[in-house]
């Protein structure tokens, strides 16, 4: 078995830096008073009440002391002691670190540890070349590694505020973060891992590409799509429209808000209540509520007429814009918004439909992911916990709806890990986990069985023995939703879409004004006779800025217009991904394109 993070050298490497970190503040910065410094998941942090605020620029010097310090080959060493001797060690301020006025943090950490649980330090040690003693003791429960000189690839990453002990009424602390590996290379591949994520950063890419936008006078989580960023989200849509009408859906739209009746019916107003937005009364006394799920909806629309066995699977799909109540603490970019888009559709099934649709729906999710690119992907089975009461509806049903999902993976070729307790109340589901270029995981696409809401609205369908029967329902949505699935794609690809993807595909640079005429013609023919997405940039700019423009835009192709082109009928291609191809004609330009 794979040794836990918890119990690795590691761990106990990062977690000695920290302490390392401490010690180097408490003799640069006295009357720092030092509270906890725990090993993180991808290094530590320290959180200290510094007498003057830091500022980043100071991490150098703190970094250039740890360096030192690392160096004098410091014994570290445990001691256990009386909670006595332990209050006696913290209030001695012959000790650095020590003494009543920075012992705040650590006499309350001190009083928090339990009767009868030891008390440990971690001390520093090393004795210089007069034969002095210098110490540095930590209240900690461990454990370390052997001595400082082992602590040599690290860094300090950033600074944060922290609330003492995570509550906002005590003090904002200042929280310095860093790494430690083993090795300087693991360190350094780590820090470029890290630019790389900067880089592709889908909150900065979206700005800088005009994809979309915050204001803070629309509100927090409310994204403004840029027109590129809604044109990419149109190209999205279109591709999921087709995909679906192929396979048998049908398109519906339904209104952002409801009455609150309908979410009575469904269980949300009782279920789902923190999740949405507050409640809206009219003059009538109606309530209305924006919509946190489409469900409702659809199951109305199943409703309005008479469904027979020979009707189902009854397909209803919806680009549906939902509104859920995220903390603003919790709210990050487009990834979790308050309003988005999710690419829905729900399925009423024959329960000995169930197997066959299931699969179809996996077939479709695979389909789209090919699409996008995204390769690498596994796929999670949600399945009820035995020993919890939370759930609704048979066992029968359950067992019938687990196997299903798990067939219809196996029939599709996905592989698919089981995770115990990890199904919605009302039905077991199936999660898809992406792996991105930068080999993060991110949760997208999910599939759930319902055994719930047809019941609650008393769903049916005529049966081969004229007698009514209960359908079940599907919820899927392959993208999740097309925010989160656009923040994903930007971050993957850095910006530079795909070719059917690019909001603008192609960019006419047109030399001088006098090419400016040709350069719109072309762009019209490639609009209307190849469906190109195609910009004229006829700013009085030298070619060299307009190219770089294009460039940092990340426009899959730009077209040079100038003397001999316009004399020979080409154009003179560029490629993002392959620099300068040169002179050609238009149809062998669209066919490279096309490709
Ligand atoms: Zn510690
Ligand atoms: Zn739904």
């Amino acid at each position: 078995m794979k040794e836990k993070y918890e119990d690795s050298y590691l761990y106990r490497l990062r977690h000695s830096a920290a302490h390392l970190m401490a010690q180097a503040v408490t003799e640069l910065y006295p009357g720092a008073k030092l509270s906890i410094g725990p090993p993180i998941e991808n290094g530590f942090y320290y959180d200290i009440d510094f007498p003057t605020p830091l500022k980043e620029e100071e991490l150098e010097s703190i970094e250039k002391r740890m360096k030192e310090l690392s160096k004098l080959d410091q014994r570290i060493e445990r001691t256990e002691v009386s909670r006595d001797q332990a209050k006696a060690l913290i209030l001695d301020a012959t000790i650095p670190g020590m003494g009543e006025d920075v012992a705040e943090y650590k006499l309350q950490l001190l009083d928090a540890i339990p009767e009868g649980e030891a008390i440990s330090f971690y001390n520093q040690q090393r004795t210089d070349r007069e034969g002095v003693q210098h110490r540095f003791l930590d209240l900690c429960r461990g454990p370390h590694v052997d001595s400082t000189k082992e602590i040599k690839a690290f860094k300090l990453t950033s600074l944060a505020g922290a609330y003492w002990r995570g509550n906002v009424k005590n003090k904002q602390l200042t929280r310095i973060y860093g790494t430690a590996f083993e090795t300087k290379e693991e360190l350094d591949a780590y820090l470029e891992h890290i630019e790389e994520a900067k880089r592709r950063d889908h909150r900065i890419l979206g700005r800088e590409l005009g994809l979309f936008m915050f204001s803070p006078r629309v509100g927090t989580g409310l994204p403004l799509w840029l027109p590129k960023g809604a044109q990419l989200r149109m190209t999205m849509v279109e591709f999921m429209n087709n995909e679906q009408m192929r396979r048998g859906y049908q398109p519906v739209v339904t209104p952002h808000l409801g009455n609150i009746k309908l979410f009575e019916v469904s269980g949300h107003v009782y279920n789902y209540r923190d999740k949405m937005f507050p409640f809206m009364e009219d003059e009538e006394k109606e309530t209305f509520i924006l919509k946190p799920m489409n469900c409702p909806f659809h199951i109305e629309i199943y409703r309005s007429q008479l469904r027979s066995y020979r009707d189902l699977p009854v397909r209803l799909a919806e680009m549906g814009t939902v509104y859920r109540y995220e903390q603003s603490g919790e709210v990050t970019g487009i990834l979790r918004a308050r309003g988005f888009t999710q690419d829905d559709a729900h399925v009423f099934v024959r329960p000995d439909q169930l197997l066959e649709e299931f699969t179809a729906v996996v077939d479709l999710i695979q389909a789209v992911l090919k699409k996008l690119g995204l390769t690498e992907y596994r796929a999670r089975v949600g399945i009820k916990d035995p020993a919890s009461d939370k759930y609704i509806g048979d066992d029968e049903n359950w067992r019938l709806a687990t196997e299903a999902i798990q067939n219809a993976c196996d029939a599709k070729g996905l592989e698919y890990e089981v995770s115990v307790g990890d199904a919605a109340f009302y039905g077991p589901k199936l999660d898809m986990i992406i792996k991105d270029a930068l080999g993060r995981d991110w949760q997208m696409g999910t599939v759930q069985v319902d055994y719930n809401l047809p019941e609650r609205f008393e769903l049916e369908y005529i049966g081969e023995d004229s007698k009514p029967h209960r359908p079940v329902m599907i919820h899927r949505a392959p993208f999740g939703s097309l925010e989160r699935m656009i923040g994903l794609l930007t971050e993957q690809y850095a910006g530079a879409f795909p070719f059917w993807l690019a909001p603008v595909q192609v960019a006419m640079l047109p030399i001088a004004d006098r090419h400016n005429e040709r350069a719109a013609e072309i762009a019209i023919e490639l609009r209307d006779k190849y469906g190109f997405r195609v910009e004229v940039d006829d700013r009085r700019e030298t070619l060299g800025k307009k190219i770089r423009e294009n460039q940092l835009q990340k426009v899959p192709f730009m077209l040079i217009l100038g003397d001999k082109d316009m004399e020979n009928g080409t154009v003179g291609v560029r490629c993002r991904e392959e620099g300068d191809l040169g002179p050609m004609s238009l149809e062998s330009f669209v066919e490279k394109a096309n490709r």
